[in-house]
């Protein structure tokens, strides 16, 4: 063998279902980096066959990775454990030569979660990432930590279980209800919240893991740093809420890359070149981002008020986001597609109740469309009492291009002129509508972008907040 080429190794991923998993994606991207060339396969190992099948597996490869649901159960089989996944009963990686476990979830997600020393932080979740997340906050020295999810037993069994010793005094449960009485005492203010439960994950993006009246009081409460282990989408409508009220909001796509890189440490312990991908590009998360845009059909509606600029914006979207196939549409032209006639001229002849049900069908149907896409809406659709959650029961999240009341007005300005004599009048109906609608786009967004400057701009800055540039 020439000496510049690195020996190819053979790594995969066992769990079960698998389904499209990025794991492969990131491992070319670590080889590309590094200039290798390894395999990485995808191993589907029902839990029954797991004691069976591990043997043969361990001398195939040079490196595993275990997912859900074998990272417990995994244990046993091994020779040995480092002590971070004894520590916490879970093995990500395994070293097959030494048929040795680790954990490099915990190392993945420290550089996300900032300076905990000293902080309230607040766990959501109680399953194998909170535990890791609650091991880890509370190494990094908290100074007090409350779980919470939707299933209070389960909360109470996981606190009792990570809360030994000296730890009782610093971690605690807490229902969501429970919150709401510490908000009412102004005891609600965190310094760090973190979504570890599977709510917001594609395909299921618009679900929260707390309701959002009480997140957005924790959020008023603290001015907490925000961090969603879920990576798809990359950023889920937690984050998109917590960006919306100016927090800082981390997604988990770094934590899969990093958790990624130092298995690979582990395989590759004399690989020099990996120490310096630990900490991801924007590029790569980008390019990652993309390939979960791709393989996932995501969906976003734009709302906004006339003269917002969603019908320029929208087209700016593929280039903005990098995704030459993405699918953009307009629902009006939609609906004058489906119904032969523009939206006015039908709310006209049918009645606004008809018209909202029409609509409402014609979005449905571009909702339904495969891929990845984004739909400009009219300015009075996403305000119809219901639509939003009926858009988020449809897997979609919605943003909400936010332009001041002097941006509508001078974009105006043409109308205003040639109403001659009404435009006074014509103006402030204008204004009326506006502050009358300003609450309800609020209400349904989950995301909201300023609207001013260019289209290219107001795209880009579209694409950051989604995590595509
Ligand atoms: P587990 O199944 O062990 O735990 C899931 C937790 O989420 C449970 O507390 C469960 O509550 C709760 N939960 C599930 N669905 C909902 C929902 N719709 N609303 C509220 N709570 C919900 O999963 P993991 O801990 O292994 O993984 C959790 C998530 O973390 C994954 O879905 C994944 O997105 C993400 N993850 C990220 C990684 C990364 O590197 N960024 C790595 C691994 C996972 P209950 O007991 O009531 O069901």
């Amino acid at each position: 063998m020439r000496p510049d080429v690195k020996p190819t190794r053979r790594y995969a991923l066992i769990g079960h279902p698998l389904g499209h998993s990025l794991s492969p994606v990131i491992h070319a991207e670590i080889d590309h980096l590094t200039g290798a060339s390894n395999r990485y396969d995808l191993c589907e190992v029902p839990p029954e066959e797991l004691a069976a099948r591990l043997p043969r597996l361990l001398e195939q490869y040079d490196g595993l990775n275990v997912t859900i649901p074998h990272k417990e159960r995994v244990i046993p089989l091994l020779t040995s454990l480092d002590p971070r996944a004894k520590a916490l009963g879970a093995v990500n990686t395994i070293n097959c030569q030494l048929g040795r476990g680790h954990n490099t979830d915990a190392g993945g997600v420290r550089p996300d979660l900032g300076d905990v020393e000293g902080a309230r932080v607040l766990i959501i979740g109680a399953g194998g990432v909170a535990r890791t997340l609650a091991a880890l906050v509370l190494e990094m020295g908290c100074k007090e930590l409350l779980i919470t999810g939707r299933s209070p037993e389960r909360v109470e069994r996981f606190v009792a279980d990570i809360a030994r010793g000296l730890e009782r005094r610093r971690v605690h449960s807490v229902t969501p209800d429970g919150l709401g009485e510490l908000l009412l005492r102004r005891e609600g203010a965190f310094d760090l919240i973190i979504n570890a439960t599977a709510a917001g994950m594609w395909p299921a993006v618009g679900e929260l893991p707390l309701e959002r009246g009480l997140l957005e009081a924790l959020f008023d409460a603290g001015r907490p740093h925000v961090f969603d282990a879920v990576y798809n989408p990359p950023a889920t409508r937690l984050l998109l809420l917590a960006r919306s009220a100016g927090l800082r909001a981390t997604g988990g796509l770094a934590m899969l890359w990093r958790q990624a890189v130092l298995a690979r440490q582990i395989w590759e312990p004399d690989n020099e070149a990996l120490g310096a991908l630990i900490t991801p590009s924007p590029e790569t998360l980008g390019r990652l981002a993309r390939e979960l845009w791709r393989h996932f059909g995501q969906r976003i509606v734009l709302t906004g008020f006339v003269g917002s600029g969603k019908g320029v914006v929208v087209a700016r979207l593929p280039q903005a986001f990098g995704l030459g196939g993405l699918g953009v549409s307009d629902l009006d032209d939609a609906f004058a597609a489906a119904t032969g006639q523009h939206s006015p001229a039908w709310q006209r002849e049918h009645g606004e109740a008809r018209f909202r049900q029409m609509e409402r069908q014609v979005l449905d149907e571009l909702l339904a469309t495969p891929g990845s896409q984004v739909i400009a809406t009219g300015a009075g659709t996403l305000i119809q009492p219901g639509l939003a959650e009926h858009v988020h029961d449809r897997n979609a999240l919605v943003v909400w291009l936010n332009a001041p009341l002097g941006l509508i007005l001078e974009r105006f300005r043409p109308a205003f002129e040639r109403a001659g004599a009404g435009a006074a009048e014509l103006r402030e109906q204008t204004e009326r509508l506006y502050r009358q609608r300003l609450a309800l786009y609020r209400e349904a967004a989950d995301l909201m972008i300023d609207a001013g400057g260019t289209p290219d701009q107001v795209a880009r800055r579209i694409a950051h907040a989604l995590e595509l540039a």
